[in-house]
């Protein structure tokens, strides 16, 4: 590990020395997805040994509500014959939630193609054990999806890895921040002169001496989603730590074994993150003529989609283990469904934090799990 740290600021101060100083999105790029150091294409980062927990790997029951909306969007859109398409799909595990529940459903199982798009060849290994039942198709980038049919499309924290600037305006114009070397060849982030096609990106009103963070893959991307599910039919779901509103603030944080880390020291060993701003996104999916209800928190949206009744539901199943003499059994699941009812939504674990966005075409008529007054408030960051 020593070795890779080296031959990574090795790699980076090469780069600035050849080309100047590294802007932020170059440098976030290459600390998660360079095919030799980046940090999710050689490792399985996820769980209490790995560097961070997502919703799925929590609870199978996020990945259950997840599939009774994509059953539900399915029939509002009169069962076609569909692609449902995983962005950034961890171990396989949301996926694999999603299909047990699914394929329950009559006809669900003859007319989906499932599709995965991810970088990480670990976890692409950990996804073919997981999905090994089911007919998936793997790709490394959205370039080879398929386009012939109406999609489903979700990423539950996969926005959060395409990467952004951060801007500052400055007495002599906006500036942002890039990745330097000082004369002993030591990393620092510095801040350089921005260009308009960044600045174009800040939201309407701003302020001086305060950090704005914009990212034009997001934006890209998911211009890209909604052009396909506009040509297509379907319907998309995105959920993810971030703000409904535009708002300044850095955000950027390298995460290692649950701690956070200083991320030029870690680059590339540590998860780098930043908070999505969904504010953007919503707004260029409208303009591409789809329908978005207002985001809501991952607590409102899990709520609305009954995670309730179905805890009720799984403790009821502990209750006959109880009667049938495995009381211990009994408490060990019933402890283990108010926790992850807790994690997945309660104001001070995800539940507020995390944000979730949808958009569709009108074939998808109605998406489950928004309503048009709760717009998530962003207190919960
Ligand atoms: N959705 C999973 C994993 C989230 S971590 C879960 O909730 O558990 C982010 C995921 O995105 C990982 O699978 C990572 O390998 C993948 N990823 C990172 N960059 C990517 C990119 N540019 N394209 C596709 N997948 C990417």
């Amino acid at each position: 590990m020593q070795n890779d740290i080296l031959n990574f600021t090795d790699f980076l101060t090469a780069q600035i020395k050849e080309k100047g100083p590294m802007p932020l999105s170059q440098f976030i790029d290459f600390a998660l997805s360079h095919p030799e150091h980046g940090y999710y294409v050689n490792r399985d980062p996820l769980g209490s040994a790995g560097d961070f927990t997502t919703a799925p790997e929590i609870s199978q029951i996020f990945g259950e509500m997840i599939g009774a909306w994509i059953v539900d969007v399915w029939m509002q859109m009169g069962r076609p014959k569909f692609h449902l398409v995983e962005f950034g799909p961890g171990r396989g595990t949301l996926m694999s939630d999603i299909l047990r529940v699914a394929s329950q459903v009559d006809g669900f199982t003859d007319k989906v193609q499932v599709h995965f798009v991810e970088v990480s060849k670990t976890l692409k290994s950990a996804q073919m054990g997981e999905l090994a039942s089911y007919e998936v198709q793997w790709h490394e980038t959205m370039k080879t999806l398929p386009t012939d049919r109406a999609s489903i499309v979700i990423g539950n924290e996969f926005l959060d890895v395409l990467a952004v600037e951060q801007l500052r305006r400055a007495s002599q114009g906006w500036q942002k921040k890039a990745v330097n070397i000082d004369e002993h060849d030591a990393l620092f982030f510095d801040w350089v002169d921005a260009d308009e096609a960044l600045t174009g990106l800040l939201p309407s009103k701003t302020a001086s001496h305060v950090i704005y963070e914009v990212s034009k893959p997001r934006l890209d991307y998911i211009k890209k989603i909604a052009a396909h599910l506009k040509l297509k039919g379907g319907a998309a779901l995105y959920l993810d730590y971030g703000h409904t509103r535009s708002h300044h603030g850095d955000t950027l944080q390298a995460l290692r074994a649950h701690e956070y880390v200083d991320p030029l020291i870690m680059a590339g060993e540590s998860d780098l993150t930043t908070h999505v701003d969904f504010e953007p996104l919503v707004n260029a999916v409208k303009e591409a003529g789809l329908k978005s209800p207002p985001c809501v928190t991952q607590g409102a949206f899990l709520t609305h989609l009954g995670i309730a009744h179905r805890i009720d539901a799984l403790k009821n199943y502990a209750n006959t283990i109880r009667e049938n003499g495995q009381p211990d059994q009994a408490e060990e699941i019933i402890y283990a469904l108010d926790s992850a009812y807790n994690r997945l939504t309660g104001a001070e674990e995800m539940g507020e934090l995390f944000k979730v966005m949808c958009f569709y075409h009108q074939d998808a008529l109605n998406p489950a799990g928004f309503s048009n007054d709760t717009e998530a408030q962003d207190g919960g960051e």
